[in-house]
Order: C-alpha cells, then structure tokens, then sequence
C-alpha cells in the first residue's frame, strides 16, 4: 500500500470508531411500508415516498406506456434533441401546480441547485444560507464562488443584519422549505418579506413539502400563501412526494431562460428518460386529485406525536411526516436503530456530518402508504427499546 492508500484505509478506521461509518442496504421489491432487506421483511419508517406513490401501478404503468412510446434513453441534453414532449408536458403541468410561469426540469434534486445558485451569483455576490440546508444547497454556495454566509436556522432576524451590513451587488437567499432532516418548515414569510426589503432573492427548496402539505400540495410556499413575486425560485424535487426521480425550478419566464442558456448542470447533462416525466405526470395528477393522501398521512402525524408524547420520546416541532427522535451521540443512535432492527423495524439513525455533532437522531418517516397499525406498532416496539 502506498501513503495515499494507507491514509484512505485510516479514514475508514477512523470513521468506524466513531460510529460514522456508513454503509448501503440491499433491498428488493418496490417501494413500500413494508420492505424487504438481506431477505428479511421489515416495516419500514425511513423513505421518502411520504405518498405511497413510488410503486403506485398508475404510475408504473405510465412509465411503461412512455417506454413503449419513447424508448428507454433521451439520447441527449435538452438543449440538443433530448427534450420531449413528455418532458415539455410536464414542466407545463408543474408550472400550473406550483403558480409559477414557467418550470424547468433538472435530473435530480441535487443538479437543480448547483445549476440555479451557480447561475444566479458568481464572484463579488453573496449567499446567505440557513445552517441546516440540505448540503446540495450548501455545495452550491461553494461552487458558485459567492461569499458563502451561513445564517442561525430559521432566524430572519439575524437574517436581516447579515443582508443589512452586505454591499454585494446580487444577493441571494436560500432555504429548506421542510428541513430534510428536522422536518421544521422555513419561516417563509418572514425570509421573503426580509429578502424583499434587502432586494435580494429568495430561493425555497421544497423537497420534502411540495405534494405533501399546503392547499392541494402545493407544498410550503402554498401554505404560506406566498407566490412569485415573495419566492421568486422555487425547487421541488420528484424522488420524494412524487414517488419518481427528478427535479425542477419554477419562477418567471425571465428566470427559467436565464436557466436555460446559464444552468451548467441542466446543459451539460442527459435528458431523463422521457417515460420517467410520463411517470411524474401521472403522478401528479394523482397528488392533485387525491388529497386523501396527505390527510391520512396528517392523521398518522398526529396519531405518532400523541403516542411518542405520552411515552416520552424526544420529539422535535415538526408537523409534518419527518419525525425525528433525537438521541445524541452517533454511538447510541444506532443502537438504537439496530435494536428496532432485531424486532422488525427499519429506521435509520442519522448521523453527523449530516447533522451538527452531538445531534445524532432516529430520522423516522411517515408515509400515507402506513396504516394506523404500522404507526401503534412503530409505538410499541420504541417504547420497548428506547430505555434499553
Ligand atoms: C433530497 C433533497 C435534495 C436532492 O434531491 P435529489 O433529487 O434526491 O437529488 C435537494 N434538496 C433537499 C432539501 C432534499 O431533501
């Protein structure tokens, strides 16, 4: 082994002492409450299909007829011949959904927010990022080469004073919508109301909200009642609620083809693969047309915060379907997550750099897919392992 090897081994070790080290599950089967791991059956409180829809047969068979219609590939980027008319279909049903002119598709949530914040600010501008952004947000900061500030989460005021002492010529707000891994909502309308002021943008990354709270589902920006003219940029990602893959950034025309000629990550990049925008669309019609979902799902919520609340588990204020239980240290949150192992529920424990040290934290996950059983026994079984 030569030095370079050796310090990669070394990391490896060091990440293992500490309880960071991270490793993959093999799963089989769809997507759904109960999930199938090493070949062992397991209820599962950790995915981000918070609507049941990833194995929904409607969308599958949506994806197929675009398999028979398109094929499998795009064959290009969309600016060269990769851009279908399913492709093009669904940013026009996205751009109705959110209230916004215009939507522009990115191949995942991560390609939408480096190719946004690198287009909108360079050298001489600044970013101001709430600390718990997701990290493609904060990776964004970086990359676009803007003074990168990293204000108190969900804190306008401080907020406030960072855009009050900035002389730079183009500033640029960035949030969470639902924190990924609090499952708190952004401040909304007190950001866009400090943004506006500052004259500087707001960027809202709805991954975890859009389809799944707000009036119709139209996420944390619908709930807040704040359009364009508060939230000028508006992420949403299609892994998540949608249940299929892929992402967007909606806004005014202006913006959108501004994106177009600027966003390396959309030009520089493959078209997804046209039947998955035929999947999404189907998709969406579903989370428009069946709002039962999000109300069973709020009802699973409440049912879960009631329960954990009589027990005395450690929650944090979210009111939506991310329901941390916070533990501490990285050693004890997977202990945690391997005893609910042995009795047949998969929950991960989420660990630091993904949180701040010391915040180490059982990342438990509503789905409208789980039945009130599913929650009384995720109930159960904590009440079990959590003083062990
Ligand atoms: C998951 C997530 C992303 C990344 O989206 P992908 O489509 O999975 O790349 C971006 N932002 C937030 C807040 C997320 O939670």
């Amino acid at each position: 082994m030569n030095q370079s090897m050796k310090n990669l081994q070394a990391e490896l070790d060091r990440r293992r002492a500490a309880h960071l080290y991270r490793s993959r599950r093999v799963t089989e089967g769809p997507q759904g409450p109960e999930v199938s791991v090493n070949g062992e059956s397991l209820l599962g409180f950790c995915s981000n299909d918070y609507l049941g829809l990833a194995a929904d047969p409607r969308v599958a068979e949506a994806m197929i007829r675009g398999v028979r219609e398109y094929g499998v590939g795009s064959g290009a980027a969309h600016l060269v011949t990769g851009h279908s008319r399913a492709h093009h279909a669904l940013e026009e049903e996205l751009a109705d959904f959110v209230g916004r002119e215009r939507a522009l598709l990115f191949s995942t949530g991560y390609m939408a927010n480096l190719g946004v914040v690198t287009a909108l600010v360079g050298a001489g501008d600044s970013v101001f990022e709430d600390r718990l952004n997701h990290a493609s947000l904060l990776d964004a900061g970086l990359l676009s080469r803007a003074r990168l500030s990293r204000f108190p989460h969900a804190d306008a005021a401080a907020l406030d004073e960072r855009l009050a002492a900035s002389r730079a010529e183009n500033r640029l707000v960035v949030t969470d919508g639902v924190f990924s891994m609090d499952g708190d909502i952004a401040p909304l309308a007190a950001l866009a109301e400090t943004a506006r002021r500052h004259e500087a943008w707001l960027l809202v990354d709805d991954a975890h909200g859009l389809g799944v709270i707000g009036p119709g589902g139209t996420g944390c920006t619908g709930q807040a009642g704040l359009g364009s003219a508060d939230v000028p940029i508006l992420v949403g990602t299609l892994g998540k609620g949608f249940g299929t893959f892929g992402a967007f950034v909606a806004g005014d025309a202006v913006l959108i083809e501004n994106l177009i000629q600027q966003a390396r990550s959309y030009i520089y990049t493959t078209a997804l693969p046209p039947a998955v925008a035929e999947a999404t669309r189907e998709s969406l019609r579903i989370v428009r047309e069946e709002g039962w979902r999000r109300e069973h799902l709020q009802s699973l919520v409440a049912r879960f915060r009631a329960g954990a609340e009589r027990l005395g588990l450690d929650l944090m204020p979210s009111s939506t379907p991310i329901q941390p239980l916070l533990v501490g240290g990285a050693g004890p949150a997977l202990a945690i997550s391997d005893a609910l192992r042995e009795r047949g529920l998969l929950v991960g424990a989420i660990r630091p750099p993904t949180v701040p040290e010391g915040t180490a934290r059982l990342r438990i996950t509503l789905s409208a897919a789980h039945s009130e059983a599913h929650v009384d026994r995720l109930l159960e079984v904590l009440d079990e392992v959590w003083e062990a």
